[in-house]
């Protein structure tokens, strides 16, 4: 049960994915922020599920080192 989401700013964790965005709107208000995980955390469903058509124009590479 590792499914926890941490708040890059500070040391709170959340297990629900919204509670993390609320307390970043809220307590951090970094509208850019949950931006970013919100296409992170769409990223990685993507990965987990299938990939977009749409990214096949353009390869990224691969995050691995
Ligand atoms: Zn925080």
């Amino acid at each position: 049960m590792t499914d926890t989401h941490s708040c890059p700013l500070c040391t709170e964790r959340y297990d629900d994915h919204k509670d993390l965005r609320v307390h970043l709107e809220v307590e951090h208000r970094k509208s850019e922020l949950v931006s970013y995980l919100v296409e992170l955390d769409a990223a990685v469903t993507d990965i987990s599920s299938e990939r977009e058509p749409t990214t096949v124009d353009e390869e990224r590479p691969a995050p691995s080192a």
